[in-house]
């Protein structure tokens, strides 16, 4: 049966290879793990309320060995590298909870166009650029919430990344997306012709179907758009039944995939929050109600309030008084998840404006209310907590993956000092030195 030895071939080849390996590795002593004694001005945890002063950070290979004042590090210093970083505060790598990297800013193309005329492969290229980018601003794990259009790139992008193959952040994706049939877009063509959609339609019965198909694509989050602008006026209204959420949620569940739910509107909201969904992404139209019922289910927020500022700005605000209608809706939906004690997110949709230009969210995160050690334990242990990830990121602490950022001056008392990147660590590897 040639056919069936054609296939065996490949696993023997595998298989010789490795045990080749194997005989070389064991010719040769293992290579002792790097080690590292980072030496900022003051380390900031993730967790704490504020930075410690004359704090230093033990790094083994890939993971954290310790961290506490220099002088009680220096006893277990014997043959490390020490790395001094004058003038900066070490923190945890940032995690961005909302992004697209295989989107551009809209400004420079709409969506649109991003999604029907740009090759697959165009658009793999840019986005490897995307991830360098953001990489070098200090983030150092992205949750990428949808291809719009791309199919399943966002599996290989992640897949080149953890292979050493592209730099770029950790990446946690979510494939195509799932939308109501008729609900997104790109739309407004003659009905003749088959639009490709920027996301993957599927109802009823299907969605069982179509969320086990992009979990077999590679896909880490299922992403569900609870309601969508396809409204009579143009206004956001929702689109999936409780029903239907609930099947998305059972099937991905199944799976052990969390699933992230798009909704501006406060009835989407309550139908996600009740159906089972971890994080709500935008939140525009959330009401006291729907607040207070992901206060109390321990549903996330990620309020995506770069994406509302840079709309802002496309649409010819200058970031001037007067602040358009819109935004100040979101600002105050914001200070009301505040208030109520809903899980913050730090979450951009950056794709909607520049890759690498990620803080943007937190400096708004700090404008509109919150305080900058809040907004930094949103960006690092929060967001490590939302993604089930909080014991391997998110946090300085003996045994987690040393994925590190060192910048110059101390974002605890001002946030401008993330844009002044000086040292990215991924892994216990040094991957940007802006010393
Ligand atoms: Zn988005």
């Amino acid at each position: 049966m040639p056919a069936r030895s054609r296939l065996l071939a490949p696993p023997f080849a595998l298989l010789l290879g490795l045990a080749l390996c194997a005989a070389l590795a064991a010719a040769d002593p293992p290579e002792p793990a790097s080690r590292l004694l980072l030496v900022p001005d003051r380390v900031f945890d993730g967790a704490a309320e504020s930075a410690r002063s004359g704090w230093a950070v033990l790094v083994e290979g890939e993971r954290i060995a310790a961290v506490g004042p220099r002088a009680e590090l220096a006893g277990r210093a014997a043959g490390v590298t020490v790395v001094e970083l004058p003038g900066t505060t070490l923190l945890p790598g940032l995690i961005e909870g909302h992004a697209h990297v295989l989107l551009h800013p809209y400004d420079e193309t709409s969506w649109n166009d991003q999604v029907l005329r740009e090759p697959e492969a165009l658009r793999v290229a840019r986005a490897t650029v995307h991830l360098r980018r953001t990489l070098e601003a200090g983030f150092t794990t992205v949750r990428d919430l949808g291809t719009e259009g791309a199919g399943a790139a966002d599996a290989g992008l992640r897949d080149a990344v953890a292979a050493g193959i592209v730099p770029g952040p950790r990446l946690l994706v979510a494939n195509r997306a799932l939308v109501a049939t008729g609900s997104y877009g790109p739309k407004g063509f003659a009905p003749a012709f088959a639009v490709p959609q920027g996301a993957e339609e599927a109802d009823g019965p299907d969605l069982a179907r179509a969320v086990r198909g992009q979990i077999g694509q590679g896909a880490d989050w299922v992403k569900v758009y609870a309601d969508y602008r396809w409204g009579a006026r143009g206004e956001a209204r929702p689109t999936y039944s409780l029903e239907e959420l609930r099947t998305v949620v059972a099937t991905a569940a199944s799976a052990g995939r969390p699933v992230a739910a798009h909704a501006a509107t406060a009835a989407a909201i309550l139908r996600a929050v009740e159906a089972g969904v971890e994080t709500i992404e935008h939140g525009d139209e959330a009401t006291p109600e729907a607040l207070d019922a992901m206060a109390r289910e321990g549903v996330w927020l990620c309020p995506t309030l770069a994406a509302s500022e840079a709309m802002a700005r496309y649409r010819g605000w200058n970031g001037q008084a007067p602040e358009p209608e819109r935004l100040a809706a979101k600002r105050a939906a914001f200070r009301a998840a505040l208030a109520a004690a809903v899980p913050i997110c730090a979450g951009s949709d950056a794709g909607v404006f520049a890759h690498g230009d990620n803080v943007r969210e937190l400096e708004l995160m700090a404008a509109w209310g919150m305080s900058a050690p809040a907004v930094l334990r949103a960006a690092t242990s929060g967001n490590a907590r939302m993604l089930h990830l909080e014991g391997e990121i998110g946090t300085i602490a003996p045994g987690l993956v040393a994925d590190l950022v060192a910048v110059a001056g101390d974002p605890t008392a001002d946030l401008a000092a993330l844009r002044a990147v000086r040292l990215v660590l991924q892994a216990g590897r040094i991957v940007v030195d802006r010393r």
